[in-house]
């Protein structure tokens, strides 16, 4: 009797004919900065340590999804990188059989130090928080004054060899809407993909309609400085990518609020608890950690994960509705 998986069984497919091959996992609900759109002013209640996944478990949850066809794992928090042992997880992670790509999402404040260990351990990919070239703004939002330690994190990344590494923004309107063109300006002598992402609802992060800069606001107001051309796009693809003639880099747009792109969604979620979301904004579905220590096999952990992709929606309420059900951190939920 071998311990790996029954890979016989079927593909995560749901109702709506998307196979789920992308796997986020949340590995922590802490964080050592404050992103006033993702940390409530009030702070969440952090988990316990035994409430949380351990490396074993989640290494053993992902063989379970590459075994039906899960090829890629982004690792999230709060912050990934202030827990122990982060790097051990990354190696583990990138030796599963059938998984291509392991990334990591960042506020980037470990980088420096940690970024060629994360190379050397399989990371293929890195997105680093960044919402802000102004130093004292870049203070404001995190609640840190941690901005050039950022910038020097993004730098090492590049030396150590990391590509993509992708500049997530997050556009809000009054906060940092006049530095679009200085962002895609970034790109000019970096390898970089900076991203432009609409401001989406989760509790306690003071969202409004009124606060989104639509895709189309930004587009234009970067066409008056730069040429930017569009790239194709995949169908699962989340970002709309364009480059703009002699820049090393390039930008990209997510439009989950005025464009949305659920029609290709690819994604599931673990949150750092072990709960299974099949959706970033609806709350979880069911709790794997609770049915992996109740001694659930990996069979039984296989037909638990289809059951529940089987549940998931074509998509996200529209905007009217999404803030009734939107109601986790994005913290706790590690986007
Ligand atoms: S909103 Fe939900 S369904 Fe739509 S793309 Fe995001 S995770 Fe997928």
């Amino acid at each position: 009797m071998t311990d790996e998986p029954d890979t016989s069984s079927s593909l995560l497919v749901d109702t709506f004919g998307r196979q789920q091959t992308y796997l986020r996992i949340s590995v922590t609900d802490r964080c050592n900065f404050r992103c006033k759109y993702c940390m409530p002013e009030e702070g969440i209640d952090l988990a316990e340590r035994e409430e949380v996944l351990s490396y074993e478990e989640i290494t053993r949850l992902s063989r379970v999804f590459a075994a039906h066809g899960v090829n890629k794992i982004r690792l999230t928090g709060g912050e990934p990188t202030i827990r122990k042992g982060i790097v051990g997880l990354i190696k583990s992670l990138s030796q599963i059989d059938g998984i291509d790509s392991v990334a990591l999402t960042t506020n980037g404040s470990t980088l420096e130090k940690q970024a060629a260990e994360f190379k050397a351990a399989g990371l293929c990919a890195l997105n680093v928080s960044l919402d802000t070239l102004h130093k004292d703004r870049f203070a404001e939002v995190t609640g840190r004054d941690e901005f050039d330690r950022v910038m020097r994190g993004i730098d090492a990344a590049l030396e150590a060899g990391i590509a993509p590494v992708k500049v997530n923004v997050v556009a809000m309107k009054g906060f940092n809407d006049d530095e679009f063109a200085d962002f895609v300006a970034f790109t000019k002598d970096r390898p970089i993909h900076v991203r432009f992402i609409e401001f989406m609802p989760f509790a306690g992060n003071q969202w409004s309609q009124d606060r989104i800069v639509p895709f189309e606001t930004m587009l234009t107001s970067i066409r008056e400085k730069f040429d930017l051309q569009a790239q194709d796009r995949a169908h699962d693809h989340v970002s709309k990518d364009y480059v703009v003639p002699g820049h090393a880099g390039k930008v990209g747009f997510i439009t989950s609020m005025t464009e949305d792109f659920c029609s290709g969604c690819s994604r599931i979620r673990l949150t750092a608890l072990g709960e299974l979301k099949t959706c970033l904004f609806f709350q979880p579905e069911m709790s794997l950690r609770d049915a992996m220590r109740g001694g659930a096999s990996d069979e039984e952990l296989a037909k638990l994960i289809s059951d529940t992709v089987l549940k998931k929606r074509a998509g996200h309420p529209d905007l009217q509705r999404i803030v009734q059900v939107s109601r986790t951190s994005m913290v706790a939920i590690g986007g």
